[in-house]
């Protein structure tokens, strides 16, 4: 792919559903878009789940990862050919229109407008960086591949991710299972089918290397501490963003505090992050460019 100093309409990173609904509605719309991530297939978070998806009211019975396989058929039907595996190291906003630096290359794309669909990773251990043997973070497929069978498994976190795994690792054998929430969020039914003397309420303190939590050993470790946004590569924008580091946007337009830059989708401060709210987001996000590309603005 040669990508040396190309310029579109628009830059989209980010191919999960509010990137891909962006650029199939760019392109049907008649313009350029660019559409790029740093994973080496669409469908963002989607890929990562394979639940049926009963939240999506036109895609009856369809799986997260089902979900992921439609988003790429629709830019394939689109025209967009995304650019994979393609991690964006940096964007700045350029004399005229963005840049953005695209690692293994190097090479720079140009556009007249930058939209972030960066999404969002589930938040790990305070001061572990890398992956450990018997500690899963996140909610996904990992969690679906794990035999629970005979284990002794910690949950940290009080929400519905941790109160889900903590019954699906019951149901399928787990010897023991312990919650640690520092404070209960899940819904009340979830909540209600874990035994009380099962759920550690208030501050705890872990040892995910020896698998510990508050003293007491265990095989495995799952973490569920919420999500953070993936906006590393674009802290040269200044963007304006919430105390929890979500991008702050207009809500008719998707325009960020930065002019020419727009986010989509969980980047963002989100009352309810989902894939049909981060699709309804690029829709919004594409209509606002065309409208300024239009205006000649
Ligand atoms: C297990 C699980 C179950 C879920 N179940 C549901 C459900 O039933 N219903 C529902 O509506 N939602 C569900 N969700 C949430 C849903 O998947 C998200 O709301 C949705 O994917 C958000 O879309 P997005 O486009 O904003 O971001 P994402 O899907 O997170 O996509 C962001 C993309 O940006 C890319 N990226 C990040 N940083 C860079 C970079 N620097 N350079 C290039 N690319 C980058 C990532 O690789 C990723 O592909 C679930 C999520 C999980 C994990």
């Amino acid at each position: 792919m040669a990508a040396e100093k190309q310029s579109f309409d628009a830059v989209i990173v980010g191919a999960g559903p509010a990137g891909v609904t962006c650029a199939v509605w760019m392109a049907r719309l008649g313009f350029k878009p660019a559409l790029v991530d740093a994973a080496a297939g669409v469908g963002g978070l989607c890929r990562f789940n394979p639940y049926v998806d009963d939240w999506n009211p036109s895609l009856p019975g369809a799986t997260g990862e089902q979900l992921a396989d439609n988003l790429a058929l629709s830019l394939g039907e689109a025209g967009v050919t995304p650019w994979l595996s393609r991690t964006v190291t940096e964007a700045r906003v350029a004399p005229v229109g963005v840049s953005v630096v695209l690692a293994h290359g190097p090479s720079t794309v140009m556009g007249r407008f930058l939209v972030l669909a960066t999404g969002v990773r589930p938040r790990s251990l305070p001061g572990l960086n890398g992956p450990l043997p018997a500690v899963l973070v996140g909610p996904g497929r990992h969690i679906l591949a794990q035999d629970f069978r005979g284990l002794r498994v910690a949950v940290l976190g009080g929400g519905d991710n941790a109160f889900g795994a903590a019954l699906y690792a019951m149901e399928r054998g787990a010897a023991r299972v312990r919650v640690y929430a520092r404070n209960v969020r899940a819904q009340r039914q979830l909540v209600a089918q874990v035994p009380a003397q099962q759920v550690v309420r208030g501050d705890y303190v872990v040892d995910p290397h020896r698998r510990r939590v508050d003293a007491e050993a265990f095989d495995l470790i799952m973490v569920f501490y919420g999500w953070e946004p993936c906006i590393g590569f674009a802290r040269a924008l200044g963007l304006r963003c919430c105390a929890r580091g979500f991008i702050e946007t207009d809500p008719a337009t998707a325009q960020t505090s930065t002019r020419g830059v727009y986010a989509i989708g969980e980047v963002t401060r989100r009352q309810h992050p989902c894939v049909v709210t981060a699709m309804a987001d690029g829709i919004t996000a594409a209509k606002a460019m065309q409208a300024r590309i239009e205006a000649g603005r």
